[in-house]
């Protein structure tokens, strides 16, 4: 008798249990990854029939999930620990409460209208899962300015717009090919032909005169700007290479390298977008198509298997839901605490995995001074002080106050400066951030008003940014083993999240998990009924 892929996948479940068999499927190219794109998505459409699933967490995982599930039928139940959905992805508005472990409670009083994107505040274009859920959804979207040449970089103790240090620099290194080319030393590595073109094209691009020497041509701004009539404009000096990488140590000067190479970055060239009034507008426009299936408040307290069920203990009084999947998409500092019947493989790989990244925002209310004194519409400003990051916010240019970030303290120019700046207190975090912004803009950090602080390490069913797999998101470098481990189902939980996708601290990387664990599911449902 031929053995169909079917039979031997069920022959191999019968041994070694769901995990091999979902193995077995990788290796038969049925487990195939969804690309990238929600509108790719789609589960079997009666793939759920008469089939239950509990959801842990009503993040945007677990929301995703939750949506995807209850159109393919299957009856779907999401716990959710606090008492709002989203999760990481948190939208701070006037009367909201912000609790930190150990700390006092902070209350927000924004005027109506303003929010603070406490997590998430940016999606990049090429992220089009989470994009194609807020079309599908209406969610209007605009543009996230990230960033900006107006902007000013504070390091070394000196303010200069972004504009003159990032075509100063280009200016400098061109010069420095220029002269490479000039006096032969790469004769012996490029063909001629090529040294010319190249030393063509470094003309216009760095702006070097027939000499070759970088000569500022306006790019980088001028002393005085032209005018009308005989105004001519006035240019500026080069800024020396000591003054473009500031500081006296080597790690002082390495400070400023991510400034110059942000935009660059996959993840966050331009265009940016973010969703009108608030990132969490995303996960409520998921949250209104599932609303009757999500429990808030309700605090998972262990995960066991019942059979070939699952059985979720949660809430004070030790209540338990049971159903015949599981997703899970707790993060793993949170995972890593609840008592469960998984495998000891498993378990040593949620302990195991690495740890997630503390940064800490803080924002403030204020009259929009950096646009009408400044002309700074959006992005963001470095700098070497603590708080590392200022970011204008990209809504509502020219209305009478905005929420300006003083601080994302995320390890962008030392990356001890998370945890350092999340041990100080709320006041100290807020004096720095001002300090900093009064930097920037002299005379206008006393209008800075309401600070909120939020570290993302101590904020409770949360714990922190994202799993810092090695090289951070979209890198090349190969994950540990035990990722691996934590990518299997056990029995019939399976699991999801940002932390089990190569797009990490995005709400993509938590989409595009979802799209594969809830094809995990499907093939789980399949195998059961076949
Ligand atoms: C500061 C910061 C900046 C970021 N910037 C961006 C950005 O610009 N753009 C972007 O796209 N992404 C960004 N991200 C990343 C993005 O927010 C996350 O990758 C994504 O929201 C994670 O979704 P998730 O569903 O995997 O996890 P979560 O959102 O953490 O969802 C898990 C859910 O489980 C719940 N939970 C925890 N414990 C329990 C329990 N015991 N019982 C029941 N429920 C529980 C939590 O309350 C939560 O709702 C940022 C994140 C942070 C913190």
């Amino acid at each position: 008798m031929a053995l169909t892929r079917r039979k031997l996948l069920e022959e191999i479940g019968k041994v070694g249990g769901v995990g091999a068999a979902y193995m077995a499927m990788e290796t038969l190219g049925l487990a195939v990854p969804t690309p990238a794109g929600a509108e790719n998505f789609r589960l079997p459409r009666s793939s759920g029939k008469s089939r239950s699933v509990v959801i842990l967490g009503a993040g945007i995982a677990g929301l995703i999930s939750a949506y995807e599930l209850s159109k393919a039928g299957y009856r779907v139940t999401v716990l959710e620990a606090r008492d709002r959905i989203g999760g990481r992805s948190w939208t701070i508005r006037g009367g909201d409460t912000i609790v930190q472990t150990g700390r006092h409670d902070q209350h927000a009083s924004f005027d109506p209208g303003l929010y603070f994107n406490a997590g998430p505040a940016r999606i990049p274009s090429t992220h089009r899962a989470i994009l194609s859920y807020a079309r599908r959804f209406g969610v209007p979207l605009e543009t996230f300015v990230n960033s900006n040449r107006s902007a000013g970089w504070d390091f070394g103790g000196k303010v200069v717009p972004e504009r003159r240090m990032v075509n100063d620099m280009r200016g400098h290194m061109g010069e420095l090919l220029a002269k490479a080319i000039d006096q032969h030393a790469l004769d012996q590595q490029v063909p001629k032909g090529e040294l010319e073109v190249i030393r063509g094209f470094l003309q216009p691009y760095a702006q070097l005169d027939r000499k070759g020497r970088y000569s500022p041509g306006g790019s980088s701004g001028y002393a005085v700007e032209g005018g009308g009539y005989a105004n001519a404009p006035k240019g500026l000096a080069p800024l020396t290479l000591d003054e473009l990488l500031p500081g006296t140590s080597l790690q002082a000067r390495g400070s400023i390298v991510l400034p110059y190479i942000f935009e660059h970055i996959w993840d966050m060239q331009a265009t940016m977008l973010q969703p009108v009034g608030g990132m969490d507008r995303i996960a409520r426009a998921i949250y209104a198509e599932v609303k009757p299936s999500v429990r808030l408040r309700t605090p998972v307290t262990a995960i066991r298997r019942s059979g070939e069920r699952v059985r979720i203990e949660h809430g004070p009084g030790g209540q338990a839901t049971e159903a015949d999947y599981c997703v899970c998409t707790l993060p793993l500092p949170i995972l890593a605490r609840i008592p469960s019947d998984f495998s000891p493989a498993k378990k040593a790989a949620i302990a195991g995995a690495p740890g997630y990244l503390h940064s800490v925002k803080l924002a403030f209310e204020a009259p929009r001074f950096w646009e009408a004194d400044d002309n700074i519409f959006g992005g963001l400003a470095w700098t070497d002080r603590q708080n590392e990051n200022v970011v204008y916010p990209s809504d509502r240019y020219g209305s009478a106050k905005g929420v300006i970030i003083g601080s994302y303290c995320a390890g962008w120019t030392h990356r001890d400066n998370p945890d350092a700046f999340a041990a100080l207190s709320h006041e100290e975090r807020t004096r720095i951030s001002r300090e900093s912004i009064e930097a920037l803009h002299p005379g206008r950090s006393h209008v800075l008003s309401k600070p909120v602080s939020v570290a993302w390490g101590l904020t409770p069913y949360s714990e922190g940014v994202s799993a810092m797999w090695p090289g951070g998101p979209g890198s090349l470098e190969a994950r540990p083993a035990l990722y691996g481990e934590l990518l299997k189902p056990e029995g019939p939980i399976v699991f999801a999240g940002e932390h089990l996708s190569y797009q990490p601290a995005w709400q993509e990387g938590a989409a595009l998990s979802a799209h594969e664990a809830l094809k995990v599911v499907a093939q789980m449902a399949q195998a059961r009924s076949a």
